[in-house]
């Protein structure tokens, strides 16, 4: 694979998905038909998330596989710290980099379902930033993503604090930063003006999620602490409960968003579609118009 830096070098903006592991082999196959959907837009890049523990994390491997051998993704799979000794990681790196990957979006993990802090496996790590350390260690040619947060991450004391550690992860050998969904472009626009003047110079990719449901996006945004903006939440609502309807503003929201984004400068998108192309397909249209 390509590292994904050497294509933000291109000065283009570069269009990326992200798609979670599914639970079985129907959501596997379903997977398979939105990757060859989506054949169409060429991504520039696609990522695979990873899960807590489990036979989640093998389909994490096996999607990563198919993606890059049967539909020619440069793919990006995500690693965390959670569960995994020192010598886990290496393996894990190791086997990566085997495979041909040489992308890695480097995180911390949440805490598991029930525990509400992180704590640490015995001989493993405390944070994304010393994963990145670990994996550029283990292999220089890793091109490493990292997480940020326009609203900050839950557990940090401020944004300033966050941004510090968004820092950290970047000298400890991050290439690039992808962020957490947000949907005013206000805060992006903030948190990027603020990442730079702490000396952070690498892309920034805002991530966008076309919301489609308001009871969903309401228990996302809960949970890692983004805005919902009244006005989207006004417009979904109008929309009831007529799925098209709540689509229609989720993808037009996000349009905006992303239009107003790379006018902007911003050094392309990363888009939450879980696992579904025809929002994604719509926004490339919509862009593409
Ligand atoms: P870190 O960067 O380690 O930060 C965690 C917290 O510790 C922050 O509050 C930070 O400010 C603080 N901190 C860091 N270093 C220090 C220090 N030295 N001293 C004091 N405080 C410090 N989760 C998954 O489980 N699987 C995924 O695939 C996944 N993909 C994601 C992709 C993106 C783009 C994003 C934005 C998030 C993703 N997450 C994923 C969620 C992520 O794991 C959680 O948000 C997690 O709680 C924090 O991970 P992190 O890598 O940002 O952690």
């Amino acid at each position: 694979d390509r590292s994904i830096v050497s294509l933000f070098a291109q000065n283009r903006p570069l269009r990326s998905i992200e798609f979670f592991p599914p639970k079985d082999d129907a959501g596997v196959a379903a997977l398979r038909a939105t990757a060859a959907a989506l054949q169409r837009i060429s991504p520039d890049f696609v990522s695979v998330t990873y899960g807590a523990g489990g036979s989640t994390r093998e389909r994490t491997a096996q999607v990563c596989a198919f993606l890059k051998s049967d539909f020619g993704f440069t793919v990006m799979p995500h690693l965390t710290c959670v569960g995994h000794t020192r010598d886990e990681l290496h393996t894990l790196a190791d086997q990566i980099h085997d495979n041909g990957f040489r992308n890695i979006m480097t995180l911390r993990g949440d805490p598991p379902k029930g525990a509400d802090t992180f704590i640490p496996t015995t001989d493993g790590l405390r944070y994304a930033s010393e994963l990145a350390a670990l994996l550029k260690t283990r292999h220089p040619d890793f091109c490493l993503g990292v997480a940020g947060y326009p609203e900050k991450h839950p557990e940090a004391a401020s944004l300033e604090a966050d941004i510090d550690n968004v820092k950290r992860k970047i000298d400890a050998g991050g290439d690039f930063v992808t962020t957490q969904l947000f949907f005013d472009n206000a805060v992006y626009l903030r948190f990027v003006e603020k990442c730079h003047a702490r000396g952070i110079t690498v892309p920034i990719v805002p991530g966008i999620m076309p919301v489609l449901s308001l009871k969903q996006i309401q228990r996302f945004t809960q949970m890692c602490g983004a805005t919902l903006p009244a006005k989207l939440i006004t417009r979904l609502e109008a929309a009831g409960e007529n799925t098209d309807a709540v689509e229609s503003v989720g993808l037009d929201w996000a349009l905006t968003q992303i239009r107003e984004l790379l006018v902007q400068g911003a050094p392309g998108y990363h888009l939450y579609i879980l696992n579904r192309a025809k929002s994604a397909l719509a926004l490339a249209a919509g862009l593409a118009a």
